[in-house]
């Protein structure tokens, strides 16, 4: 079920849940009975939780404005060398 906004004269706003894709341009208001015509509203998208939404913001940024990096984050530290590769062959 799926909340649909609709608005009455008497009550104003109020939200009809109706299956997705059931609901009808204009239904009886659930408050007072009076006809109530749809409004249109953006999807409830951001209802998601806060850290997904975030999440998908720097996603997204990312695509459109990479950060740069102006230096090394992390200097690495030469790894010391296995002592059989000293008896590989040297060119
Ligand atoms: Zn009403």
């Amino acid at each position: 079920m799926v909340p649909y906004q609709y608005r009455c004269t008497g009550c104003g706003d109020v939200d009809v849940r109706r299956p997705m894709g059931a609901a009808t341009p204009r239904t009886a208001c659930p408050r007072c009975g009076a006809e109530a015509r749809r409004v249109y509203t953006s999807p409830g998208t951001r209802l998601a939780a806060p850290g997904l939404v975030a999440a998908l913001d720097t996603a997204g940024a990312s695509a459109d404005r990479p950060q740069v990096v102006t230096r090394d984050p992390a200097p690495r530290t030469p790894r010391p060398a296995h002592p059989l590769h000293a008896r590989l062959p040297r060119h």
